[in-house]
């Protein structure tokens, strides 16, 4: 799960670590008066969206006046942003966030991840912030330090980031507030960038994300309590009111499967051959008509889908559920893309006499890897 910026200041400021003084706002009027009350004579009015990548796209203005400030208010609120993190679709700015304009000397780069590699948590730090961390290990990898979370990562990264003296003993601390709120509040990411040394030689966090482990919210209520539903993608949303596990990706092939580890094995074989998936599904074991019926049509209504792959290996799970589903999305929702299908097991005969009978044209495959020859080629030949 993620969260907005400004909330994700609010959440490190509680463990001490610096950041701007500011206020979110929903309005204009709401904009101006955060301004005035932080006073000051500049002022920054950001965009609060779930994605990075807003300085680029318009959305963070430096302002010298209350004019000024009502001005961006006016223009940010209600527009949508299309950064290189958002899609072609970019996001509708409905919160904003109004910060005092800081003197900015030198902006790092500072992240805390799940190292999956090295399986712990580890740092990642570059003098190059403000920009693409993702650019920045494409052409000068040498530029960022990555490391297990340790004893003496920070000192190494302050060194790293040419700090010294009370400036690297400032990072050093800000470094185990970070680490220190990673773990209590069961992140799996947290990302400043930039960090910035201001012209005084003060750092601050000047942008804030932060991400978290979704099987932990349980135990986070005031992290849950921070959960903007207009960020969410609502297909997911949808998705989760019926017990199904599904996340979109950005493929061209809709997938249909039982069990997430031969969700899995079905994605990486539609990569195998040669196209990628439009989503992840698991049905799940106790699955319902319903419940299919809405797998289906989460499908059949994406534009970006161009051929339906259904992997069912009926133990818990049976084959007349899962045609029947079809039967049921069929009802309201035109089958436009060719659906292929892999369905043996439990009540095998009945599902697929079940589909014969309604007449539906799906394509029958006798193996996963049939299933996804022949759905990559549907789909390439519809694109
Ligand atoms: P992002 O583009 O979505 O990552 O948004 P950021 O919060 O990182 O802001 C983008 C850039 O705006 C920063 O790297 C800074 O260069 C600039 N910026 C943000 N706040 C201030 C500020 O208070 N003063 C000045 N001068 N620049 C700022
Ligand atoms: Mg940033």
């Amino acid at each position: 799960m993620n969260i907005h910026e400004y909330q994700a200041k609010a959440v490190l400021k509680g463990f001490g670590v610096p950041v701007p003084e500011g206020a979110p706002a929903f309005s204009c009027e709401e904009a101006v008066r955060a301004a005035r009350s932080l006073g000051g004579e500049s002022w920054v009015v950001k965009a609060q969206i779930h994605a990075g990548g807003r300085g680029k796209a318009g959305g963070v203005r430096l302002c010298h006046s209350l004019d000024e400030v009502k001005e961006a208010a006016e223009s940010l609120l209600g527009t949508t942003l299309v950064t290189h993190q958002t899609g072609p679709a970019g996001k509708q700015v409905r919160r904003l966030y109004v910060e005092q304009g800081l003197d900015i000397a030198r902006e790092f780069y500072l992240a805390l991840l799940v190292d999956r590699q090295q399986e712990c948590i580890s740092f990642m730090a570059s003098p190059d912030g403000g920009m693409d961390i993702e650019q920045v290990a494409a052409d000068t990898p040498e530029r960022i330090l990555h490391r297990p979370a340790g004893n003496k990562t920070a000192a190494e990264m302050a060194a790293f980031l040419g700090l010294e003296g009370a400036q690297a003993a400032a990072f050093i601390k800000l470094a185990g507030e970070l680490h220190t709120a990673f773990q209590e509040k069961d992140a799996s990411l947290i990302e400043l960038n930039p960090l910035v040394l201001t012209g005084e030689g003060r750092l601050i966090a000047l942008d804030a994300k932060m991400a978290f482990d979704d099987n932990a919210l349980y135990r986070q209520p005031d992290i849950v309590a921070l959960r903007d539903p207009d960020e969410e993608d609502p297909r997911e949303t949808e998705a989760a009111q019926y017990g199904l596990n599904f996340i979109q990706l950005d493929g061209n092939i809709g997938c249909m499967v039982n069990g997430a580890g031969l969700a899995m094995a079905t994605m990486d074989i539609i990569q195998l051959k040669g196209e990628k998936p439009a989503n992840f599904l698991d049905v799940g074991g106790g699955v319902t008509v319903e419940a299919v019926t809405e797998a289906f049509r989460l499908l059949f209504t994406d534009d970006r889908v161009k051929a339906v792959l259904v992997n069912i290996f009926g133990g818990i799970v049976r084959c007349d559920i899962i045609a029947g589903g079809l039967l049921g999305a069929v009802k309201t929702h035109e089958m436009r893309v060719p659906v292929v299908m892999r369905l043996v097991g439990t009540h095998e005969d009945e599902g697929r006499k079940l589909i014969r009978d309604a007449e539906l044209d799906v394509r029958w495959a006798h193996d996963l890897d049939e299933a996804a020859a022949m759905a990559a080629a549907a789909a390439r030949s519809a694109s």
